[in-house]
């Protein structure tokens, strides 16, 4: 899903995600990979957002449309990804292609084609290529893939929104701390800044203290808000920043949950086999959603610690949608 990259490739997310939203959909997007080993899975996250009607980000799939459905089988004919065919991708994958692409959609108004190392058309399969770009058709959507954006013709480059993947870097041996100081700057300055300055090391405790008061006392969170809030965060970069370690974190009890890798907080495992006594997937998926959309608010709120009532409210209907909800079955 592609909300699975809102992190390590926040730029790229948003930048498609509002594409989308805004209704300002391109007819070809060519990616430049920098390394990030997930590029693949990152494109096909993308096009099952483009292809699925509901645009659906979550971690969990849409269980409402037969586009996601099938292009997790790997049976959508909608979706199709090229890759090179020995040392190149050749021109009569491109034939194939448009010819296959010609037909109406059977599901669905669109179609999307993923070409994987783009950096690998000759010169008669990139011709292909772009004729096919030249001419766009209605709801047909084009991915390039590529490491090296310098081996593609200019007139492709030029036809197509260009994005930049982040590079990744392997945070596996890091401490929670410095692998949060990697993930909230983006560069080796600020990221070493942050991690002497040890005001940054007690706001993480305070941020994890914050989701554990929550967590065990609900609601009456929000009469201690300044004990556990206000006195710590005032300024809006440091309140952004906590809400992204919010995020982490909730996404981590999630990993936990779906029996994935740890990513972040390794370090407090067992908090987070505790909280999950009271969590579930759903309960998870919602805060994660809860956190992400306040996060956006705090930019534009002239006080963005006036959001953190709300924030206690809005995380507390997950709980109550999912007891209920419990209640159900
Ligand atoms: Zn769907």
């Amino acid at each position: 899903m592609l909300d699975d990259f809102y992190l390590e490739q926040d730029i790229a997310y948003k930048t498609l995600i509002n594409s989308v939203k805004n209704n300002k959909l391109s007819h070809a997007y060519l990616i430049e990979t920098n390394g990030y080993s997930k590029s693949l899975d990152f494109a096909v996250a993308f096009a099952k957002y483009i292809l699925c009607p509901n645009h659906y980000n979550n971690f969990e799939n849409c269980k409402d449309c037969h586009q996601c459905e099938n292009i997790n089988k790997n049976e959508f004919l909608e979706l199709k990804i090229i890759d090179p065919e020995g040392q190149w991708i050749k021109k009569s994958q491109l034939e194939e292609l448009q010819e296959e692409f010609s037909k109406k959609s059977i599901i669905g108004d669109k179609k999307v084609y993923i070409i994987n190392k783009a950096e690998k058309l000759n010169i008669s399969s990139s011709n292909s290529l772009l004729k096919f770009l030249e001419e766009p058709e209605e709801g047909i959507i084009a991915i390039l893939l590529t490491e090296n954006k310098n081996q593609l013709l200019n007139t492709i480059i030029s036809r197509c929104q260009n994005i930049s993947l982040k590079k990744q870097n392997n945070l596996d041996n890091l401490s929670t701390f410095e692998k949060i100081s990697h993930l909230l700057n983006n560069n080796i300055e600020d990221i070493n800044n942050y991690i002497l300055d040890e005001e940054n090391k007690i706001k993480l405790e305070k941020t994890i203290e914050f989701i554990e008061y929550y967590e065990t006392n609900h609601e009456n969170t929000i009469i201690y808000m300044n004990k556990l809030w206000h006195d710590y965060f005032k300024e809006r970069t440091e309140i952004y920043n906590s809400f992204t370690i919010m995020l982490l974190f909730y996404k981590d009890l999630l990993n936990d949950k779906l029996n994935r890798k740890i990513t972040v907080f390794n370090e407090k495992l067992e908090l987070i086999k505790k909280f999950n006594k009271n969590n579930n997937i759903n309960s998870l998926t919602s805060k994660i959603n809860v956190i992400m959309d306040l996060r956006e608010k705090i930019k534009f709120n002239a006080n963005a610690n006036l959001l953190m009532d709300k924030l206690i409210i809005k995380l507390e209907r997950c709980e109550i949608y999912d007891r209920s909800n419990r209640s159900n079955i």
